[in-house]
């Protein structure tokens, strides 16, 4: 089981950046959360845990002490960036990083501007509390400037918060290599024929075909809604008869 430290940025008193009607706490907690329910229902043998869940404040030290008691994998810390230009994304990990905390910059900082596109500001070193004090390879986001209008308009939209959060997720599951859920249901359902009934569906399939209610063919193809019309409308015609 791997887990994963996602650390919503400021919270509580401190709000972060605030312009254009956007604390940068809100847009944290929010991409945090998101995070930690996609990774969790997506890829197996993950756990993921936050710093807040809540509107809190927490000193840096008190993030930094819990990421290192929990044993987690990796630390990735959530921000929203300020102080105008042309906006964009960036990503920073320590000054002197590890080679870990260094792939997981590289990795994380593709999928998340893969996902998201715009102005890609690069992957960046700086002595940050977040990435210097974690024990595990630490990176910290900046996802998007509240501060310039063309950005906070981009943060009010569900569909970019959606896409800063499947970047992430991506970048996560890509690193420590999670196993998807999801590809292996797929794979189950494309392998099935469909021309050939289920074995508990076999029976009741032949008996209600000799009737004529259907026509015998593809018994697990999906059916449309103007299939299910013609089915019912047999039904009727078969009842009236008896009656
Ligand atoms: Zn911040």
């Amino acid at each position: 089981m791997y887990k994963v430290l996602i650390d919503a940025g400021h919270g509580g008193k401190d709000p972060g950046a605030v312009a254009n009607g956007i604390q940068e706490k809100d847009i944290t907690l929010k991409v945090s959360f998101g995070i930690k329910q996609r990774l969790e229902a997506d890829y197996e043998k993950v756990q993921v845990l936050l710093s807040r869940s809540t509107d809190v404040f927490l000193e840096l030290k008190e993030r930094t002490a819990k990421a290192n008691a929990s044993g987690a994998d990796i630390l990735v810390s959530i921000h929203c960036n300020a102080g105008g230009g042309k906006g964009g994304f960036e990503t920073f990990r320590y000054t002197s990083a590890s080679q870990a905390s260094i792939k997981l910059q590289d990795t994380l900082h593709k999928a998340i501007m893969a996902k998201m596109g715009g102005t890609d500001r690069g992957q960046k070193a700086q002595n940050l509390h977040m990435v210097r004090e974690s024990n595990m390879p630490a990176v910290l986001t900046e996802n998007l400037f509240v501060d310039v209008a063309t950005d906070a308009d981009r943060l009010k939209q569900a569909s970019v918060i959606d896409a800063i959060i499947d970047g992430h997720v991506q970048g996560i599951a890509t690193y420590l290599g999670l196993k998807s859920k999801g590809k292996e249901v797929k794979s189950v359902t494309q392998e099935r024929n469909i021309n050939a009934p289920s074995g508990w569906a076999k029976e009741t399939w032949e008996e209600l075909t000799k009737k004529g209610f259907f026509d015998g063919t593809r018994p697990g193809a999906p059916i449309t809604r103007e299939e299910i019309a013609i089915v019912v409308g047999r039904v009727l015609k078969y009842v009236e008869q008896k009656g």
